[in-house]
């Protein structure tokens, strides 16, 4: 089968590898429809994930048929239309058991898919621990529909969940791109007063405007003016940060009411200043880290009961074929690219 791969630093390439096979009793093999390109992996192929493994299969975001179940795998059956979950955990863990499953002390726990171990932008995939790492879609919900499930939507939902978002908050969402639309879409289930988005590129400014009218959409510049223009609070009380740019931690935590909370979504290339005397006496809290995708069951209901629609971000499709164009096109964001669905039809 062709399977996109991790080269080596600055080059992804697609290859010819076998179909992957049970190694474990609690393994399955999912038979990939579609897969989706993720900011994750242009942060592999620029070097900027120590974790990530030369020669491993790219990809983490993904919807598919099961194929085959090890001995062990409860769940789900061959024939099931699955999600799958970024993360690989365990259940039985520490971590798992307090729902922090970024954090599992399996050997594959954590974020193995398409960085420790081979992924989803390829025909089938292995999946460790399916019991937790697959969900099953529910009939009515296609798999453009729940394409972003177990990645950048289950970030955008643990974002909207630890942020704590109340009904009289303003929020602030840095970033328009598909992590900082589907965090949007999810504090937008939370009903607070006001969704501030801060975006630079008028295009995806445009497309929040277009889609989700009662949002109020700005740019950086002036950003801190405008959130205190527009919100009694002096600075928002929830502030997510899912631009990852330079300058926009230090935008995030300025735009912050005193006592608010500063949610970190953005993965950064480079060390970030926390300046710990300029913001001494604001007393903020400060959460951060990777997504614990432990409610995709959850999202998948609200797919299917309609209070969650990810499929406007889904704005382009190719084959696997023509993925290295996708990457380029995603990348630069020309074509108001937000996310492409990558389909696998002949590439067995
Ligand atoms: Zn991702
Ligand atoms: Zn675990």
């Amino acid at each position: 089968m062709l399977a996109y791969t991790y080269m080596e630093k600055g080059r992804f390439a697609l290859t010819e590898k076998p179909k992957p096979v049970l190694l474990d009793e609690k393994d399955a093999i999912v038979r990939v429809t579609l897969a989706s390109i993720c900011a994750s992996d242009l942060h592999i192929r620029h070097g900027s994930v120590p974790r990530a493994v030369p020669g491993i299969t790219v990809g983490h975001e993904m919807v598919g048929v099961v194929e085959a179940v090890g001995s062990a795998v409860t769940t789900v059956r061959p024939g099931d239309r699955v999600t799958v979950n970024v993360e690989t955990f365990c259940g039985e863990c520490f971590f798992c058991k307090n729902g922090f499953v970024n954090n599992c002390t399996d050997a594959d726990g954590g974020w193995a898919l398409g960085c420790r171990i081979d992924g989803g932008q390829a025909p089938y995939v292995r999946v460790p621990h399916a019991d937790c790492g697959l969900n099953r879609i529910p009939d009515p919900v296609s798999d453009e529909q729940a394409l972003l499930v177990g990645d950048v939507l289950a970030t955008g939902f643990w974002a909207a969940r630890i942020s704590g978002i109340g009904p009289q908050d303003t929020v602030l969402i840095l970033g328009a791109g598909p992590t900082g639309l589907c965090t949007l879409l999810c504090c937008m289930l939370k009903n607070p007063k006001n969704i501030i988005v801060c975006e630079t590129d008028p295009v995806r400014r445009a497309f929040v405007q277009a889609h989700w009218p009662q949002v109020q959409v700005t740019v950086p510049e002036g950003l801190e003016t405008f959130v205190l223009a527009n919100n009694s609070h002096g600075g928002a009380d929830v502030v997510l940060e899912c631009a990852g740019a330079p300058d926009t931690f230090a935008l995030a935590w300025r735009c912050a009411r005193p006592n608010a909370t500063v949610t970190v979504v953005a993965l950064y290339d480079t060390p970030q200043l926390l300046p710990l005397p300029q913001m001494y006496g604001k007393n903020l809290t400060f959460k951060t880290g990777g997504v614990d995708g432990c409610d995709c069951a959850e999202t998948l209901e609200l797919i299917r009961c309609g209070r969650l629609d990810t499929t406007p971000l889904i704005t382009h499709h190719c084959n696997l074929r023509d993925i290295e164009d996708a990457y380029a096109l995603f990348e630069s964001r020309r074509d108001g690219v937000i996310k492409i669905a990558v389909h696998m039809d002949g590439c067995e």
